[in-house]
């Protein structure tokens, strides 16, 4: 059952993906404060990130072609598509088949031996 967002009519699967919503992007709380450069983030997990990756300097998410690292998935993700996607050989496969299989690579890095055998 689908959720309407009453300000912006923006649908959501979820009550709380909508609450969520409504509470960053309408009210424009930011009720999560970073203690080391005073930037303000809406949700726990955005502070949790910034914390992580810009004053702790992590970077947990090395792309397997060419060993560089992000601090966030998502990053990677992007990295992969931009970088690395013209010389892929799944030209053929539907986008959605494509963009799992670059998570897979995302989620297993230490997974290369297997990897290549199934290839
Ligand atoms: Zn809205
Ligand atoms: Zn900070
Ligand atoms: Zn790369």
């Amino acid at each position: 059952m689908q959720r309407l967002c009453d300000m912006c009519e923006k649908k959501f699967g979820q009550k709380s993906d909508l609450f969520r919503h409504k509470k960053t992007i309408h009210e424009r709380r930011k009720d999560y404060s970073c203690d080391k450069c005073k930037k303000k983030f809406g949700q726990k997990s955005y502070l949790h990130v910034h914390l992580k990756t810009v004053h702790e300097g992590q970077r947990d998410y090395a792309c397997k072609k060419c060993e560089k690292k992000f601090g966030i998935k998502a990053n990677l993700l992007t990295h992969l598509k931009t970088v690395h996607k013209k010389s892929q050989r799944l030209r053929m496969r539907p986008v959605s088949e494509e963009i799992r299989t670059e998570i897979e690579f995302a989620q297993t890095p230490k997974d290369s031996s297997q990897m290549s055998q199934r290839l």
